[in-house]
């Protein structure tokens, strides 16, 4: 007899994938004697699809029988952390664009009060996806830059790195992702670009067609952690939603936020622009979780409570 129990359900309202299971005895030990407790904790797992650009969300529900928990996937390993609705922790993972499709082991250790630790393993199955390709036109100092911007360029993504390196160890997002602008977006996230005939980029992020001047909004709560003109991403707004979980704004014609500032969500934090290497105004999007790269309309669909 298997104490494995593993639930699928299939919403299609919001096509997100649900997945609850109860853990694995060990191996070598008898099963305990039944007994009038809590069962152990149950784990669910939320997400669009398992391939690569995608997020999940890892809940447990503990019962308050654990005081500590953490999950590793794909060669990252963070902490759960109480959800909001106060039944459950929770943690934000991604499936990097570089993801080998084939099953990855998850593995969640909860540190139980009596403080043994349950260790949990799952098979998560990773299916390829095809991004799309396009060729693009830039200007020629975006695509082979001066080398006295190369300098720059280096320096500043090492900024940006460095600003979202630090895992704030709460939640301070308010409810599920928002679009930060109504307008249509170009569903062009992964796209891969030759531009000016160099294959040269990944697009990691999602282009929204905002007009001029228009307001950009934070697409969650948070803190700004950068607000700076950037040589290639332009006037960048980045916000820390805590866990792991950034947002980034880009080619901005203004910022409206400084480095430090709490946002609301839906607080405008940007004017929508072309500064940066960019073809003409628009907003680039992007959600980074950890140090990967998600697709920020997967981000809309996660059930995420106030
Ligand atoms: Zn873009």
């Amino acid at each position: 007899m298997t104490r494995r129990r593993v639930l699928l359900t299939r919403s299609v309202a919001v096509a997100l994938a649900v997945l609850a299971l109860s853990p694995v005895a060990p191996a070598g030990r008898l099963p305990d004697k039944p007994k009038a407790q809590a069962p152990g904790p149950v784990i669910r797992l939320v997400y669009r699809a398992l391939q690569p650009g995608e997020p999940i969300v890892v809940f447990l529900e503990t019962d308050g029988a654990a005081n500590s928990a953490s999950v590793t996937f794909l060669g990252r390993t963070v902490d759960l952390r109480p959800a909001p609705g106060g039944r459950s922790v929770f943690a934000f993972l991604g499936i990097d664009l570089q993801a080998k499709p084939g099953s990855h082991t998850m593995t969640i250790k909860v540190r139980k009060a009596d403080g043994t630790i349950e260790t949990i393993r799952k098979e998560l199955l990773v299916s390829e996806k095809k991004f799309p390709f396009t060729k693009l036109q830039l200007k020629r100092e975006y695509v082979t830059p001066p080398a006295a911007a190369l300098e720059r360029i280096k320096r500043e993504a090492e900024l940006v790195a460095l600003a979202t390196s630090v895992v704030t160890p709460e939640w301070l997002g308010d409810g599920p992702f928002a679009l930060p602008h109504d307008a249509p977006n170009w569903a062009n996230f992964g796209q891969r670009r030759l531009n000016n005939n160099v294959l040269e980029s990944v697009h990691t992020g999602l282009d929204i067609r905002a007009p001029f001047g228009e307001s950009i909004r934070a697409a969650n709560a948070g803190t700004v952690v950068l607000a700076s003109d950037l040589y290639l991403g332009g006037k960048t707004v980045i916000v820390d939603h805590g866990l792991g979980v950034f947002s980034s704004y880009g080619h901005l014609s203004k910022l409206l936020v400084k480095r430090g500032e709490a946002v609301k969500k839906g607080a405008p934090v940007g004017l929508c622009g072309s500064t940066g290497r960019s073809t003409g105004p628009h907003l680039h999007w992007s959600v980074k979780i950890l140090d990967v790269r998600v697709d920020p309309e997967a981000m809309l669909r996660l059930p995420l409570e106030k």
